[in-house]
Formats: C-alpha cells, structure tokens, sequence
C-alpha cells in the first residue's frame, strides 16, 4: 500500500475489526489494506438499535447496496449489491423504538425502494403493511424511492395506510431521454411524469421531492431545457439539484462530452430558483389548513425564544410558538404563512394530551 502516512484501508462492512488492526500495526509497523471484495456481501449487516434519544424522528436501515449500477454512480462498486434486512428484525426494532418514544420512523438504505429484491415474495410495500400494524407509531417515511418501484401494491398502501407520509423522495436525476438513458435509468421521462399523476390520484397532495444532477456528460442547453419544463410541469415541491461530478471508476467518467463548469453552474441556479418558486407554491396550497407535526425541539436563537419548529407529514417545516416540551409530541398545527423554506403555524391542539383548542 502506498498511500503516504495511511497505515490502514477498510472496508464499511469490516469495522468491528478496526481495533485489532491497530494492535496489529503498532506491533508490526506495517500498512494493512484491508479491503475485501463488497460484491461478495449477500447478507445485511444487522444492527443494534441506534439511540437517538433526543430527536423526535428514528431512521430505521432497512437495506444495503444497489443493483442498478447508473454510469455515474460508484454506490454498487463501494456499497455491494442490494441486501435487504430480515422482516422480523425491523418490525422488532420498530416496536423498539416507539417504546423508546420515537413516533415517526424513517426507512432509510442506500436504495431503499429496492427492498425486497432478494427476498422471497415479500417487498417493501408488504413490510409497510406490516409496519402499518405497530401500535404508536404515528408516522412511516420512507427516505428515497425510485418511480420504476411504485408498482400498484405501493400505490395502494399509499393510498389506503393512514400512516404513510404525505412525502415522497423521487429522484429523477435528469429530464431528458437521451441523458437519461446515458445514466442507466430505468424510466423514460414519459414513464416518470405518468408515475407521479398515478401517485398524486392514490395521495392527493403529497409532497414529491427529487434529486437532480445538471451538467451530466452530453447534456446540451435543449436537453437542460427540456427537464426544466418536465420540472416544472410535475410541481415538485422541492429539489436537490448538484452539478454533475466525476467520480473515479465510473463509466459517465470516462465520457468524452464532459459540460463546462460554468455551465453547470448556471443551470444549476436556474433550477435552484425553479425549486424555490415550487416549493412555495407547494406550502401556498396548505394556507389555512391544520396540519400533523412533529416538533424537534426549541428553535431557540435561531427563531427566537419560545418558539418551536417541525415537520408536518408532507415534510413542510413549520415554526410556531409553543413551549420546549412539544419535542416529540403530535401537535395539530395551522399553516399561517406559506415560505420558501419554512413556513409560519399557530398551535392550535396537542394530541397526545386531552383535547384542548388552544387558539
Ligand atoms: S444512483 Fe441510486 S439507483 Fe443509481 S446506482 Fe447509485 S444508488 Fe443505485
């Protein structure tokens, strides 16, 4: 190994084993390159349950590694392929993590829309039903979710569990053919646009949110131009945009067309500004409207004392005045003053206390 003033390489998946290996190189003085093949790791790595004590929200690993190996992406290479965790091991942890208080848990993987890819018929949507049924929990959020695995089951449990978050993550990537076939995605944007109108009829008002990469090897100004109308035609209610950048190993590498860097920038504030016109007016629909949210805690010196901040179910921030002891209790809110980034609510009930208008 010839990495000057590194004396060990290991893998994510080898960790428990990094004390011995310092042992053995203070005894040895030699470097370690401890990397094993990640492609050989079938099973997920269980996990004790985190604690998280002072967050209102669990995220709960469901899943590991991708199959789907985009050009631009190194995830497959660096995190192995998809292995989804044992059923019973996430419904115990749930279980465990509302006794500890936690009423919203978040489903989280490297793709966890994958799960279920290696199991024998069971998939993500028959694990949300089964979440579903966990007395206490509130609130089920999945992290991120590819439109290709909204299948109809999916779309039913959006559309019938009371638990599922009214906010999904999507990520689109890019709103053209040509680049998205570039990528290895899964989906033309015709497929996509007509995945979300399946979503919005199954969830009326659900908040979609979406990734972005601008600049991706090839892309030319009507490229750009035709994901900026496909953005805006689908009314995302927020979005990640990134420049395109060139990870080591990958196949976009290598492409010969690689985008300026100016250019990327500009495209990326454009769709930046694009984002935060959607995302207000996606908080405008709420206006006047009560919502579920969760407080994480006093936003004291950031948005005065006294005041508290949370998200609603459709993942709209709302800063409202309360007392610090809100964190982690249901609270009705009203939606006062749509913004960008956050939005105004007044207090109106409590729900984890006797019913009691406060406003
Ligand atoms: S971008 Fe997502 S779907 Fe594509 S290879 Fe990476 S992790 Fe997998």
């Amino acid at each position: 190994m010839d990495i000057p003033g590194v004396d060990l390489v290991i893998g994510n998946q080898d960790r428990e084993r990094i004390i011995p290996y310092v042992k053995q190189i203070s005894e040895s003085r030699q470097p370690i390159n401890a990397v094993r093949n990640i492609m050989k790791n079938r099973v997920f790595e269980e996990m004790d349950v985190p604690d998280f004590a002072d967050r209102t929200r669990a995220f709960l690993k469901i899943q590991d590694g991708c199959n789907n190996f985009c050009t631009f992406c190194i995830i497959p290479w660096s995190r192995g392929l998809s292995r989804s965790r044992d059923p019973k091991s996430i419904i115990t942890q749930a279980h465990q993590l509302v006794d500890a208080g936690y009423k919203e848990i978040v489903l989280t993987g490297i793709h966890t829309g994958g799960y279920g890819d290696d199991l024998d018929q069971y998939r993500l949507s028959d694990l949300l039903w089964d979440l579903d049924k966990v007395d206490g929990l509130e609130r089920i959020r999945i992290s991120s979710i590819e439109a290709s695995q909204i299948d109809e089951r999916m779309l039913e449990v959006l559309n019938k569990s009371s638990k599922m978050c009214r906010h999904l993550h999507i990520p689109l990537q890019a709103g053209d053919n040509t680049v998205l076939k570039r990528m290895r995605r899964k989906y033309t944007t015709e497929q996509f646009y007509d995945k979300m109108q399946l979503i919005r009829q199954a969830m009326p008002d659900v908040g979609i949110t979406t990734d972005v990469i601008v600049g991706f090897p090839g892309e030319t100004d009507e490229m750009f131009r035709n994901g900026y109308e496909l953005m805006k035609a689908i009314q995302f209610s927020e979005m990640h945009v990134f420049p395109y950048s060139q990870r080591n190993g990958t196949p976009a590498s290598r492409m010969v067309d690689q985008v300026d860097e100016d250019i990327k920038h500009a495209r990326v504030h454009e769709l930046i500004k694009l984002s935060e016109e959607m995302q207000l007016s996606y908080a405008q629909q709420f206006v006047g409207q009560v919502m579920d949210v969760i407080p994480e805690g006093s936003s004291k010196g950031v948005h005065g004392p006294g005041k508290v901040h949370g998200f609603s179910d459709n993942y709209l921030q709302m800063i409202f005045d309360g007392p610090d002891d809100l964190q982690g209790k249901l609270c009705r809110v009203k939606l006062t003053k749509a913004g960008v980034h956050e939005c105004e609510g007044q207090l109106v009930r409590v729900m984890d206390e006797q019913p009691e208008v406060l406003v």
